[in-house]
């Protein structure tokens, strides 16, 4: 019917569907799954399309539909978050942060940030985006036993070094930063503070962690798909005046963006409807889960960090796993018995590049139903492998387990009807 090579194509996809929806416990705590509403809205004709500019101001003709939608998705996540300006075209969490660090910070300036160990993203160190902008950067200290940032320690580096720019917000997230503390300090010297919140908008969004912006944070940067189960993208969402905003908005474009792949907007938006009606039940179950799990494995004597803390209030969970072999081990180990997390490095690592922790998060299987029983199935998945039984062993049980829970929660279904419009007026096929 095909080429041999497209066939080839086609049966990987298959089998991956088959494989991450259906047989693995998905782990990673950045990654999620859309609605099928979502999904299906996905697939459309903006995937091929340009928009350059703004809405009412483009470069292109033939952009009423997608300006509608760009629009009306501003508004909505302005609303959601109390913002005064919310720019939706950054097509990733770092491009949305690299366009924000341009528009606030001078040339060779200075940001405080967290560096990777302490759950800072690359895009906040000078490994990653503040490189590429030539931007210099000093730490955020670190408080080991509150897991989280030592707010004396940092007012004596804010006020020391006087960064342009504070960076709050985190890739291993277990816990509100202290961004009311953080901000009444920097803006002493005159920064401007950045939350980013791409672990955590969904949870932001369902009204169970702070929102950044009512706490003193003059800007929040996200992704669209970790916590916030939509369509991968970038957001950026402020409180500040008009010049400012105008300054984001010409670094996303013309600096960072020409296309913003526009085929996302609808899907974005159907998940922000959703999350409006399905989101405090879902933000509220994963919390709930990932303390679940954490218990869970603490009971199988796999005790994850910040026990003293209460181990968590996002939806991560993350486990020293030096006893097991590392992060790197453990994380392969884990993958043959399907049951999918990412290596993590933790605080007190002396290099990023072995990692001694997992990090873990619940949102996904949340979405596909799961709650406290099944956390603590998971903890025993986990526990059985870091013990030493055969993966293989381990894979047949979460296969069988996963079964039970293929349906996506929380989100509007479809039917075949819908299915039919959407490709008839796609003319996929006659
Ligand atoms: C994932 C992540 C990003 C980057 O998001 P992308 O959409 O993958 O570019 C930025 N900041 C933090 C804290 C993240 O965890």
């Amino acid at each position: 019917m095909f080429p041999q090579e497209v066939m080839d194509v086609i049966d990987t996809v298959l089998r991956h569907n088959a494989w991450r929806r259906g047989e693995t416990i998905n782990l990673i705590a950045s990654e999620n799954v859309m609605s099928p509403l979502a999904e299906l809205l996905y697939v459309n004709d903006l995937a091929g399309r340009y928009a350059e500019g703004t809405v009412g101001q483009r470069y292109y003709q033939g952009t009423k539909y997608v300006d509608a939608l760009e629009d009306s998705l501003s508004k909505r996540f302005a609303r959601a978050l109390g913002a005064t300006f919310v720019d939706v075209r950054p097509i990733s969490g770092t491009v949305a942060n690299l366009a924000t660090y341009f528009a606030l910070a001078p040339e060779g300036g200075l940001v405080a940030s967290l560096p990777v160990k302490f759950g800072g993203h690359i895009s906040h160190n000078t490994v990653g985006g503040l490189k590429a902008l030539r931007l210099r950067s000093v730490e955020l200290p670190w408080d080991m036993d509150n897991f989280n940032i030592d707010v004396d320690a940092a007012r004596k580096v804010i006020e020391e070094k006087r960064p342009n720019l504070v960076i709050l917000g985190a890739s291993l997230y277990l816990f509100p930063h202290p961004v009311k503390e953080i901000a009444e300090i920097a803006k002493t010297v005159g920064a401007y503070v950045l939350h980013d919140s791409a672990h955590v908008f969904g949870l932001i969004v369902g009204g169970v962690f702070p929102n950044p912006l009512k706490e003193g944070a003059h800007v929040t940067t996200t992704s669209t798909h970790k916590t916030f189960p939509g369509p991968q993208g970038g957001l950026i969402a402020t409180v500040l005046g008009d010049e400012v905003n105008v300054q984001i908005q010409r670094a996303v474009f013309p600096t960072f963006t020409s296309n913003y792949h526009l085929h996302r907007y609808a899907a974005t938006y159907v998940t922000l409807v959703e999350m409006e009606v399905f989101g405090g039940e879902y933000a509220a179950k994963v919390v709930e889960n990932a303390k679940a799990l954490a218990e869970a494995l603490s009971a199988e004597e796999i005790t994850p960090v910040a026990e003293r803390q209460g181990f968590t209030k996002t939806h991560q969970v993350a486990v020293d796993v030096s006893r097991f072999g590392g992060g790197d081990k453990v994380a392969a180990l884990l993958e043959e018995a399907n049951v999918i997390v990412n290596k993590n490095a933790l605080p007190w690592d002396k290099s990023v590049l072995k990692p001694s922790g997992i990090r873990i998060g619940v949102q996904e299987m949340t979405r596909f139903g799961m709650g406290r029983d099944e956390m603590r199935e998971i903890a025993r998945f986990i526990a059985r492998v870091l013990r030493g039984e055969d993966p293989a062993s381990v894979r047949r049980d979460v296969a069988t387990f996963r079964k039970a829970y293929l349906e996506i929660k929380y989100g509007f279904k479809i039917n075949r009807e819908i299915v039919d419009k959407l490709f008839a007026s796609l003319n996929l096929y006659t």
